[in-house]
């Protein structure tokens, strides 16, 4: 028999994240003409700060063209050590950090590095789409544990210890958190640092990308207690806090074993990130953090406005978020309510139907293993927040 075109069998295993897919839809309604106010999307805003994109402009100029070395320029890894020690207080050697291609690339690094088949992977939810589709891709196994309103969606160390087994092999989680904004406390860490000191086999990746997006006081990094930055993966780049998504850079910070495995994965993958991108990062992290710290007033207010504006709507039930720049209601009051008909089943109806009828695009909370809440971005004008939340609160009043 004639042997017929096959993709590979390990695409059966991920599937396309949701947050794209409803962006991807906004775009196509957006398209026809139809008016969308889309709060679906993770990304700041506002544009990079001035002197960032003049030191790419420079950058081109002085001939910055030509392949980097794989880990990045070694002033660009000198200048993250330098970050680590100034924002939190870690000490790193240039060998230590590895630049990529976007915190997402230095994620697929850690979890290549460090998964064999069948190794256990815990993951308390609600949580960042990509963890679980890279340990999938390596054929690891991944355990969620999900975690409660009540405690803020942060996992506590009882239910750490209860998911561990001997097959443990890496720990995943963010804070602040996407899609929560939930952050995690110096004692909160401390008390999963306890925990993990009982378990020495265990790798922790702590991914740092809204460090400077937090509400309630100073980053705090789970390496920074005894014996954690042995086994700890920091992941953080420069989308978030600089407005760079486009510019894709990320970069983690690990033991020199990880970062050497890190460079080996990633020089067969995408050699380095762009060069220009590198120069300007060197700006970014060495430079002026004014332009930071604005963007990041100007999120608290609109905090403020959308915590206040969605916790009247009757029905829903929200804590306010620490950090990042996500709310994320409970919405299961509305399951079973019915428009026109139609029935709201969960969160994936509920987000059609705001979509299709409200025209407002959030995303449902079973993006995120949390399947009784919408995650609503608030990276958006204070005008397009407010029309957005007014047709929201329409929609859901709309439903019997
Ligand atoms: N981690 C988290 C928690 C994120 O929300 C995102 C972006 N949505 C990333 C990593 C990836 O960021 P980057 O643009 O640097 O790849």
């Amino acid at each position: 028999m004639t042997k017929q075109l096959e993709l590979a069998e390990r695409l059966s295993r991920i599937s396309e994240p949701q947050t794209i897919k409803m962006a991807k839809l906004s775009r196509e309604l957006k398209a026809q003409g139809i008016d969308i106010v889309d709060l679906s999307i993770g990304e700041p805003d506002f544009d990079t700060p001035v002197h960032i994109r003049e030191a790419a402009k420079k950058a081109i100029d002085e001939g910055f063209t030509h392949y980097t070395p794989v880990a990045g320029y070694a002033d660009l890894r000198q200048a993250v050590v330098k970050k680590l020690q100034r924002d939190n207080g870690l000490e790193y050697t240039s060998e230590q950090i590895i630049v990529s291609t976007g915190a997402k690339q230095s994620i697929a690094n850690t979890v290549l590095s460090v998964i064999n088949p069948g190794d256990e992977v815990i993951i308390p939810t609600p949580y960042w789409v990509t963890y679980s589709e890279l340990v999938k891709l390596c054929q690891g196994e991944v355990v969620f544990v999900p975690c409660s309103i009540e405690n803020k969606y942060k996992i506590t160390p009882a239910q750490l210890e209860a998911a561990i087994t001997p097959k443990t092999k890496l720990f995943m989680f963010s804070s602040p958190c996407n899609p929560t904004g939930s952050v995690y406390s110096k004692e909160e860490l401390k008390a999963l640092a306890d925990v993990f000191a009982r378990y020495p086999g265990i790798y922790i990746m702590a991914d740092e990308i809204y460090e400077y997006i937090n509400y309630v006081g100073k980053h705090e990094s789970i390496a920074q207690f005894e014996g954690m930055q042995e086994r700890t993966i920091i992941i953080n780049g420069l989308s978030k806090g600089f407005a760079m998504t486009g510019w894709r850079l990320g970069y983690l910070a690990a033991p020199k074993a990880v970062a050497k495995a890190a460079e080996n994965i990633q020089s067969q993958f995408t050699s380095a990130t762009c060069s220009i991108t590198q120069r300007a990062a060197v700006t970014a992290l060495t430079g002026d953090l004014s332009t930071a710290h604005t963007m990041v007033a100007e999120f608290r207010e609109r905090r403020r406005l959308v915590y206040d504006l969605l916790r009247v709507i009757p029905g829903l039930k929200l804590i306010e978020p620490d950090g990042a720049f996500y709310m994320f209601p409970d919405v299961s009051a509305f399951f079973g309510k019915s428009f026109e008909g139609e029935v709201i089943n969960n969160a994936d109806d509920l987000c059609m139907y705001l979509l299709h009828k409200a025209n407002v695009s959030l995303v449902t909370g079973s993006a995120f293993e949390q399947p009784d809440c919408i995650r609503m971005s608030y990276a958006a004008s204070r005008e397009k927040l407010q029309e957005g939340i007014r047709r929201l609160a329409k929609g859901l009043g709309q439903l019997v």
